[in-house]
């Protein structure tokens, strides 16, 4: 999918912007080439839903800040367990 235009702002890492992309694409239901053209629900999100996005963030480091304080590995597909 690419990105033509863009009306929002990552506020997150480099890193975590690659893995957001990656995982959108795992799930992307964007129409097919050949049909209508349709942008699925997380598509959308990566370009047009600001607050959504920083939550994404937000949440994101909470979560590892979380698993980290209990000692709990990070194994979020493409990351190193810690
Ligand atoms: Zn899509």
């Amino acid at each position: 999918m690419a990105y033509s235009s863009r009306s929002v702002t990552w506020k997150g890492t480099e890193r975590e912007e690659q893995e957001l992309r990656a995982a959108v694409e795992r799930h992307c239901a964007c129409g097919p080439p050949d049909g209508p053209a349709m942008l699925c629900t997380a598509h959308e999100i990566l370009i047009a839903d600001q607050a959504t996005l920083d939550r994404l963030v937000f949440a994101r480091r909470i979560a590892d800040r979380l698993r980290r304080e209990e000692g709990l590995p990070i194994d979020r597909r493409g990351r190193r367990a810690s």
